[in-house]
């Protein structure tokens, strides 16, 4: 993760983004809806392993940059990850009413 992290934080120096639109969360969220878009399409219309791995790498490009653009470091990152990972190892595989399994948290 912390070699991810350090890379988009040259990507960001690189191109100057501190204090600009680039670090403005909601430009950064219509960027992500973007690139799920561009996701959703190599899907959709099959395209190949290339395609669907570059959409997935953007997308965490841009996770990675919402972390740099609000100050949060790569060691908080890794705590948090760590933390719902913990959560998520503990939850329960049930089948939902439409027939598709989940790892959720299920209330009644
Ligand atoms: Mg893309």
């Amino acid at each position: 993760m912390r070699k991810y992290y350090e890379a988009i934080e040259k990507f960001h120096k690189k191109y100057k983004m501190k204090g600009t639109n680039n670090e403005d969360m909601t430009f950064r969220l219509n960027l992500l809806i973007e690139e799920l878009g561009e996701l959703a399409e190599a899907v959709t219309k099959g395209y190949g392993k290339k395609e669907f791995l570059e959409e997935n790498v953007d997308l965490l490009n841009l996770i990675i940059g919402n972390l740099i653009s609000t100050g949060i470091s790569a060691e908080e990152f890794e705590k948090a990850f760590w933390e719902k990972h913990k959560k998520i190892m503990n939850r329960k595989k049930k089948k939902t009413k439409s027939g598709k399994y989940r790892v959720s948290e299920f209330k009644k």
